[in-house]
């Protein structure tokens, strides 16, 4: 049995935006570093470094 955690984290490949995982409002919120929000690009159709990897279990029947 494999259990498969949920990215707590990501971050877009083009614009730099990071995104944490905030369970308190089921959604994803920009990333606060060193005073600056990382919102990167607003116009920017957003990348995210984690899709290639992370597969939720639900379709292998
Ligand atoms: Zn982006």
């Amino acid at each position: 049995m494999v259990t498969i955690d949920p990215p707590t984290e990501r971050r877009c490949e083009r614009c730099g935006r990071v995104e944490t995982w905030d369970e308190g409002t089921d959604a994803w919120v920009a990333v606060e570093r060193d005073g600056d929000v990382l919102r990167g690009n607003p116009h920017c159709v957003h990348v995210w470094n984690i899709t290639g990897s992370y597969n939720p279990i639900g379709n292998t029947s």
